[in-house]
This record gives C-alpha cells, sequence and structure tokens, in this order.
C-alpha cells in the first residue's frame, strides 16, 4: 500500500480495528446465546461508499465475506479488492440488463426474487461454464417498492428457480422495514428463520437452505438470537457512509 493512504487511511484503520473487535464479540455471544458457535455464523462486511484501502485493511483483520449493493461500484472496485481470502458477494436491487457484468466475479447473489432474473443468471452461467450461487431476497415487511419475492409467492419463486441450470439456491436473505421498532423486527426475523426451516424440511431438488442472510449493523445480534447464520454489517464496522 502507498505511504499516501496509510497516513490518509490511519484513523479509519483504526476505528475499524476497534469496531470489528466488538462485532466479532458480539457475534460470538449471540451465537452462544442461541445454541451456536461463533464459527457458524458469517459475517459479511457491506462495503458500499467505503475505499477499496479500507475494506482490503478489514479483509487483513480477518473479514472474508465482502458485500457491494451497487454493480457500477463494485466493478470500479473490482480490480483493487485484495480477495485471495475473502469472498465477493452481490447483496443490492440488481436488474437484469446488469448481470452479465457480475457473473464470474462474485461467489454469490443474494438479492434474487424473480424467475426473470434468476433466468438470467442461469443463462450467463451456463455459457460461462460456471455455477453461481443465490440466495432468494423476500420482502418480509411486504413494503411497496421494495425488492424482494412477497412471503406468499417465495415457494412458487423457489420451485421454478430451483429446475434453472447452472445455479444454486443456498438461502434466503431479508431486509426487514427500516422503521420498524425492535419487537416488530424481531417478529420479521422469527418469520423469516420458519420459511427458513420450512422450506428445508421440503428437501427440494438443487435448493439447500444454508444460509439466512438477515441483519445489520443495528439489528444483527437479535437477527442471529432469531436464527440467522449470515449477518451484513456496513456502518457499525465502517462508520457512517459518505456519499459523494
Ligand atoms: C448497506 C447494506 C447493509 C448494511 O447496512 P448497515 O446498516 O450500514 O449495517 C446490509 N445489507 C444491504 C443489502 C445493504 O445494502
Amino acid at each position: 500500500m502507498m505511504e499516501k493512504s496509510s497516513n490518509e487511511f490511519a484513523q479509519r484503520f483504526q476505528s475499524l480495528e476497534e469496531n470489528y473487535k466488538i462485532i466479532r464479540n458480539t457475534i460470538a455471544e449471540a451465537a452462544v446465546q442461541s445454541g451456536r458457535e461463533p464459527k457458524d455464523i458469517t459475517l459479511l462486511a457491506a462495503t458500499k461508499t467505503v475505499p477499496v484501502e479500507v475494506i482490503n485493511h478489514g479483509i487483513e483483520l480477518g473479514i472474508d465475506h465482502i458485500g457491494e449493493n451497487k454493480v457500477q461500484e463494485l466493478c470500479e472496485k473490482y480490480p483493487s479488492y485484495a480477495l485471495d481470502h475473502c469472498e465477493l458477494q452481490f447483496i443490492g436491487h440488481l436488474q437484469t440488463n446488469k448481470v452479465k457484468n457480475l457473473i464470474g466475479k462474485v461467489g454469490m447473489i443474494q438479492s434474487v426474487d424473480s424467475v426473470k432474473l434468476a433466468g438470467e443468471i442461469s443463462r450467463l452461467s451456463l455459457s460461462h461454464n460456471l455455477t453461481t450461487d443465490i440466495l432468494i431476497e423476500v420482502n418480509i415487511g411486504k413494503e411497496e417498492n421494495k425488492s424482494g419475492v412477497l412471503p406468499e409467492n417465495l415457494n412458487d419463486l423457489i420451485q421454478q428457480i430451483a429446475v434453472l441450470p447452472s445455479l444454486r439456491i443456498r438461502g434466503l436473505m431479508a431486509i426487514p422495514p427500516a422503521d420498524a421498532d425492535e419487537k416488530e423486527t424481531r417478529g420479521y426475523f422469527t418469520n423469516m428463520h420458519q420459511y427458513f426451516v420450512d422450506i428445508m424440511g421440503k428437501k427440494i431438488d438443487n435448493v439447500n437452505m444454508e444460509f439466512l442472510s438477515m441483519g445489520m449493523s443495528s439489528d444483527y445480534s437479535q437477527a442471529i438470537l432469531s436464527g440467522a447464520n449470515m449477518v451484513r454489517v456496513g456502518s457499525a464496522l465502517f462508520g457512517s457512509r459518505v456519499y459523494k
């Protein structure tokens, strides 16, 4: 890393180190409290707006999953990520015409909510001779204008996507309503966990319910207590976001 950037980012590196320790400890406590081990919970760092220098410092600290939510930002940063010991995922809303920019770059796309989108991921993965892992995003709060399949359509969608070649459904993802209070949020998490368990029990071909991705900076501990095994944490790790 260049001299200039290490000075420029010294303060951010230090707070990242402190935040990272706290978050790993909090995750470990919630894991144990919910009858699991710390290693059973995947911490994915949500890296939107975070400079690659800072992300790569986080990877040096031990962050092994990162997620971007904009295709263009991901592509701009892509050549600079230190991905030898870290998996890059896509966690944002994805338009069908942008899938081509992600295939082969990301280990998992967490935000699949339609047959059309899954079909394009399947088609392009097949043509590149690779398999893409996906999560199905659920609009758990049934919010208007929000990504995700409605809970009542989740089973049908999974059945339709499961038969597509060159992709693998590996779990569910959700972002509960931002304005929900703690109790409501816990209810959404609990409902998501129930869907996760129900679908797992159906043993559908090509569907593995391995990841339940929910919980962000303000509620990741609660999400784990409700059954999440992947949390997506941004601002609690990197500080509040500065949008340019
Ligand atoms: C930004 C983002 C997060 C993290 O949000 P924080 O509240 O900053 O932790 C999680 N998931 C998705 C899909 C995001 O876009």
